[in-house]
């Protein structure tokens, strides 16, 4: 086998079909017995989406995601409207619109792929650790079954990545913020939080996303807010109680929303630094396990899909026999646009949470630099494509 990937999630399963489409044997495996999504929705920008849909997956997502209009970022307090991003012009800009899914049909979308195309996708198979030579990896598993051997090993195994401490690479710091999240009936949501649109409501140390997911059906709702600690557990059931007093002195219909959600979730947020670089011989590290970042640029998921990308293509470029030196060079490509990502997702952090005075100079630049203009800035981002190698 050419290439055994660790971990089924959406960096592995996209590998799978990358590296399958340039013609590589590749087998996927998977710690959990069944495969099983937060419920929960993402956000996939026009980088990501290309991807998508150059793996043959348009048709199949177009008929679970939605195509959003705008991001319409509003003030905590009151709900005035700050700025209107003008996303609708994301697919004349950059080939592929800005979308929302919900999580679980992604991951349908992604692994109905996989099965179509035959790639073997084993479950219940956590992946213990793996030892390379200059001929292979071969990988051990927790359960004690029998190792597996490939030429390259990729590592897609998550913020809890077992491979990450192969490439030396420190754990993940909790980054002192919360997110609560939840997905209620679109119908159970007043006029102002529906439409094809992302709302970004700021305030004082909190703030909140929303959109569709669910062809619009349902209402994706992110609370994120400061905390000292991590605790335990991750998708864990909480109590509305807990999140109400961070939004105390906010707008009375979000606050209300929040309220009448049945049952939160929360995730505490963690990043990780890809230090020396993203591969090691024969091993690669992808999405999570390399570099786990804050989701305030809604990019963790399409920087795992960039990663499958690309690596894909560099593997299938010219010295291909030379597997440690084509790892390095894309680790090399993909490391500072990875932590230009995680900055700006930081500082996004930082700035949804001001407090007055700073809260009001961001929302005056805000209303000045325009929506147009706030656009443009993302270029880099959103119109980033893998290299051509076919
Ligand atoms: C609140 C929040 C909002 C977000 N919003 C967005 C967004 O809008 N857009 C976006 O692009 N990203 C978003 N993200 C980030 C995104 O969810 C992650 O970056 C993305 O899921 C990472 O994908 P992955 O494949 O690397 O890891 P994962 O999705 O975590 O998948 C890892 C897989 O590996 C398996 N596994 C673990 N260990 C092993 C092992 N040892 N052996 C075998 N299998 C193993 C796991 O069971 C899992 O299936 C958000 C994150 C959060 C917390």
């Amino acid at each position: 086998m050419d290439v055994a990937i660790a971990g089924a999630g959406i960096g592995g399963l996209t590998a799978g079909l990358a590296l399958a489409a340039r013609g590589f044997s590749v087998a996927i495996h998977e710690r959990a017995e069944r495969l099983e999504e937060a419920g929960a929705g993402i956000q996939l920008t026009p980088n990501a989406l290309n991807i998508l849909h150059a793996l043959d997956l348009g048709p199949a997502l177009e008929a679970r995601m939605v195509r959003l209009e705008a991001v319409r970022i509003r003030k905590g307090t009151n709900g005035t409207l700050i700025q209107r991003l003008p996303l609708e012009q994301c697919l004349e800009r950059w080939g592929a619109p800005y979308g929302v899914i919900h999580r679980v049909d992604l991951q349908t979308v992604l692994v109905e792929a996989v099965r179509a195309r035959g790639i073997p996708l084993q479950l219940g198979r956590e992946v213990r650790t793996a030892r390379q030579d200059d001929r292979q990896v071969t990988l051990s598993f927790v359960d004690g079954g029998p190792e597996v051997c490939a030429r390259i090993l990729v590592g897609a195994d998550g913020l809890w990545s077992n491979l990450r401490p192969l490439l030396g690479l420190a754990p993940p710091r909790f980054a002192r913020r919360r997110a609560w999240r939840a997905v209620i009936p679109m119908e159970d949501a007043p006029a102002l939080f529906q439409g094809r649109a992302t709302g970004l409501w700021l305030g004082d140390s909190a703030h909140c996303v929303h959109y569709p997911v669910r062809s619009g059906e349902a209402l994706n709702l992110v609370a994120v807010t400061e905390d000292g600690d991590a605790g335990p557990g991750w998708s864990t059931p909480q109590s509305v109680q807990k999140l109400l007093p961070h939004f105390a002195s906010w707008d009375e219909r979000l606050r209300a929303l929040l309220a009448g959600v049945p049952q939160w979730r929360t995730w505490p947020l963690f990043e990780g630094s890809t230090g020396g670089g993203m591969a090691q011989g024969r091993i690669a590290l992808i999405g999570d396990a390399a570099h786990p970042m804050l989701p305030f640029m809604a990019q963790g998921g399409g920087a795992a899909i960039e990663d499958a990308a690309e690596l894909a293509a560099q593997l299938a470029g010219p010295d291909r026999d030379d597997i440690a030196a084509r790892l390095q060079a894309w680790s090399r490509l993909r490391v500072p646009r990875i932590r230009r990502i995680q900055a700006e997702a930081r500082s996004n952090g930082e700035r949804y949470h001001w407090r007055w005075p700073l809260a009001a100079a961001r929302d005056l630049g805000l209303a000045v630099l325009g929506g147009q203009r706030m656009l443009d800035r993302y270029d880099w981002l959103y119109g980033w494509k893998p290299t051509e190698t076919a």
